[in-house]
């Protein structure tokens, strides 16, 4: 079994999951007492929102960097980076590491393949929805994607970042994410990527009429395909 290296902490909320997903699918597949050999590396999420919203990519890239390489140095095998939105940054880290990284994009557009889906609606924060950084990723594999619409993304990237990543889950933040999904269902997405690791504290397969990509899942399920391969 290959060691997992996790940059964490982005946000706390979404790493218990992983940390909880992947070694469940670890104890699934192995049987009794085993678990995941894995590194967690936590970062403050309060110093990498404010890099966010200045526009400091360069320093937030040289922050994760100097984390992923701690990883490996302690012996992570691979690396999952554990949010969505700081891919954006994966050359910065990628420069300084000699072991891989396990792209959540590429992870999640090689599961939208197996449902033979073309066209998918993204949820995540506006950096995700907006920027081409992580779309192109799902769109170099043949898949289409719907973002919502101006009003709608200032909503779903304010849930985010004012509510999940601080753990509260509200009624009718669901009912607003179950409308946007809607209107995504409604223009012709075949499916919907929760392409934010928190979302799916908040929509469950029930709140969709249409499959749920969630991105926590599928990265953590990855990364413990990758640890056993
Ligand atoms: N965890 C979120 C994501 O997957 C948002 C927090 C962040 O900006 O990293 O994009």
């Amino acid at each position: 079994m290959k060691t997992i290296g996790l940059i964490g902490g982005m946000s706390w909320e979404s790493s218990v999951e992983y940390y909880r997903i992947i070694n469940e699918e670890v104890k699934k597949r192995l049987g009794g007492l085993h678990s995941a050999k894995c590194l967690l590396h936590s970062v403050d999420f309060a110093e990498v929102e404010r890099y966010q919203v200045r526009g400091e990519w360069d320093k937030a890239g040289k922050l994760l960097g100097d984390v992923a390489l701690s990883l490996e140095k302690g012996g992570a095998e691979f690396i999952i980076i554990c949010t969505n939105t700081m891919h954006k940054v994966i050359e910065y880290i990628e420069e300084k590491l000699n072991i891989p990284i396990l792209h959540i994009a590429e992870a999640t557009a090689k599961q939208i393949k197996k449902s033979n889906i073309n066209k998918v609606g993204l949820l995540g924060t506006k950096f995700t929805m907006e920027q081409d950084f992580y779309k192109s990723r799902i769109e170099s594999n043949g898949i289409r994607v719907l973002v919502p619409n101006s009003s709608e993304r200032d909503v779903v990237h304010k849930v985010i970042y004012d509510e999940l990543c601080l753990g509260n889950i509200q009624q009718s933040s669901r009912d607003y994410y179950k409308k946007v999904i809607k209107s995504l269902v409604d223009e012709g997405a075949e499916g919907i990527i929760l392409g934010c690791t928190e979302i799916g504290l908040l929509v469950k397969q029930e709140d969709s009429e249409v499959p749920l990509f969630d991105t926590t899942v599928i990265h953590a399920i990855e990364s413990v395909n990758t640890a056993l391969d």
